[in-house]
């Protein structure tokens, strides 16, 4: 069966997510679609009073339902049942998502969704493997850590991929027995509503995962400062991430999580397969538009080869496909609104300006929507802001490089350090130089995550603090007390 669909005729559910039932409300931010900038709901924005109902609701399951004391097959069975709804459901899901996003409707059911089905079953497997620990002592004591949950996790995520970044958050802190209350991108929110409508359907006490829509001053302050929420997840731009410590700073202390910005470099050496080098670099730039806070953005070529790898480049950011997100045909996503897009095109414009050459796109898509062409810019100076600020579109830079020493100089950002890629066929480079990189995560002869869960992922300098995914993400959600007991 075809998954296109008519973007008219869609039911949303608009409103928070409290103590399993949806809260409707009336919408106050407009919502355009990026596909073809039509208005089509308006997002609610919820008050202190409607945050406080949300964490006042998830400290009441909490104890209702006795999660964290459960037996932890309990929870893994709950999780496992959710996940498998998630699946079920994942054409619906897909369509609320293609809707709202820039996310495409091909590659959400197949990509996104059934990910993320994946990983709240990986995170659930560690609810009954990870645990308290006894630790050696003298013979007249008795010496444990205690692992135990925060409680009310607050989890905020952005737009670029709004189910498996909600995904990421819950998946941890469910598993590990806390209750959350998350706040969605305005730009987003309503696939997460419906994740928390699968959730309860699956078994997950009412209460236990609550949504709250709104901006992030009003809805996000109040929830990042509530004083019942013990501990903060993350993800989304770095100015936002440091507006969210300040808050918490301010308002009391907790731990956080935050996944932040990036501004991730391509090291191709000129023994690199350079055909499958462009194929992932590209890849990358293509994937969602290059709205994705790994997206490779700095090409950083070795200068004998430039030439034929600019080339490489540019032929394979010809014909795209863009389209709707909501027509299976569409390969190239829209940028996620009229002001990001211009965003874009005004630091192409401003490098183009200051006399760098565009050698492919710097344009806007002449269409219905926010569409961007795949853009290449060579010839930058180095404090151009194409090459320092995070673009969050599809824009590669390209600079090169004479020697091992001058790539790392060329790769190492002043404020991020997210990702990076390294193409080359030498192994004795491929393990010295993924030493040296700052980056928290580094791809070699590819460019883009596997399945593998176990791996974590998070940033390096200001691209954040803590990681989601692998086993850090499940124990970032426990905190531990020493007991020390004289026999
Ligand atoms: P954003 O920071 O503008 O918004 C992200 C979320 O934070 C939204 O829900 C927003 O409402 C909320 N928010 C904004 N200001 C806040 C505040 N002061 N207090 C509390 N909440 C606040 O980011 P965006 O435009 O939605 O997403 C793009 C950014 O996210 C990029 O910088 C990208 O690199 C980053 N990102 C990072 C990762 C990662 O894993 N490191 C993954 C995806 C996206």
């Amino acid at each position: 069966m075809s998954l296109s669909f008519d973007p008219d005729t869609l039911p949303l559910p608009i409103g928070h997510f409290i103590d399993g039932e949806l809260v409707r409300a009336s919408g106050e931010i407009g919502m355009n679609r990026p596909s073809d900038g039509k208005s089509y709901a308006d997002c609610p924005i919820a008050a202190p009073e409607m945050v406080d109902r949300a964490v006042e609701s998830a400290k009441a399951a909490l104890k209702a339902s006795n999660w964290s004391g459960l037996r932890p097959r309990e929870r893994v069975r709950v999780l496992h049942a959710w996940a498998d709804l998630i699946e079920a459901e994942a054409e619906n899901l897909a369509r609320i998502e293609a809707l709202s996003s820039t996310r495409l409707i091909n590659q959400l059911v197949a990509g996104d969704i059934a990910v993320t089905a994946e990983q709240i079953r990986f995170f659930a497997e560690f609810a009954d493997k990870e645990g308290s620990d006894v630790v050696p002592t003298d013979d007249k004591t008795f010496g444990m850590i205690l692992s135990e949950p925060y409680g009310v996790v607050g989890a905020i995520t952005p737009w670029n991929f709004p189910v498996s970044m909600a995904g990421w958050k819950l998946g941890p802190a469910l598993a590990a027995g806390n209750a959350v209350v998350l706040k969605p991108s305005e730009m987003t929110p309503f696939s997460t509503v419906y994740l928390a409508e699968l959730a309860v359907r699956a078994g997950l006490p009412a209460g236990l995962f609550n949504v709250v829509l709104g901006d992030g001053l009003a809805t996000g302050t109040a929830l990042t400062g509530h004083p019942d929420v013990a501990k903060v997840s993350f993800t989304g731009s770095t100015r936002a991430g440091s507006a969210i410590m300040e808050n918490i700073a301010r308002s009391g202390i907790k731990p956080v999580t935050l996944e932040l910005g990036g501004k991730s470099p391509q090291i191709v050496f000129s023994d690199a397969d350079l055909s499958k080098a462009a194929d992932a670099i590209v890849g990358s730039l293509l994937f969602n538009a290059g709205q994705a806070c790994v997206a490779a953005t700095r090409v950083i070529v070795e200068a004998s080869v430039a030439e034929e790898f600019t080339d490489a480049l540019v032929a394979r950011m010809a014909d795209v496909g863009h389209g709707p997100t909501w027509d299976e045909a569409t390969r190239y996503s829209p940028i996620i609104s009229e002001r990001q897009r211009d965003r874009i095109d005004a630091i192409v414009g401003a490098a183009i300006d200051a006399g760098s050459r565009c050698v492919a796109g710097g344009k806007p898509i002449d269409r219905q929507g926010y569409f961007y062409e795949p853009t290449l810019l060579t010839d930058l100076d180095p404090s151009s802001p194409a090459i320092l600020e995070e673009i969050f579109g599809p824009v590669l830079t390209l600079q090169t490089f004479v020697d091992e020493e001058d790539a790392m100089r060329l790769a190492d950002h002043p404020t991020y350090g997210l990702a990076a890629g390294l193409f080359t066929s030498d192994l004795s480079r491929t393990i010295r130089l993924s030493r040296l990189i700052q980056a928290g995560t580094v791809w070699v002869n590819r460019y883009s995550r596997s399945r593998d869960h176990i791996l974590p992922t998070g940033g390096y300098k200001r691209s954040g603090i803590g990681k989601d995914l692998g086993r850090e993400a499940y124990l970032a959600n426990r905190k531990t007390k020493s007991v020390l007991i004289s026999l």
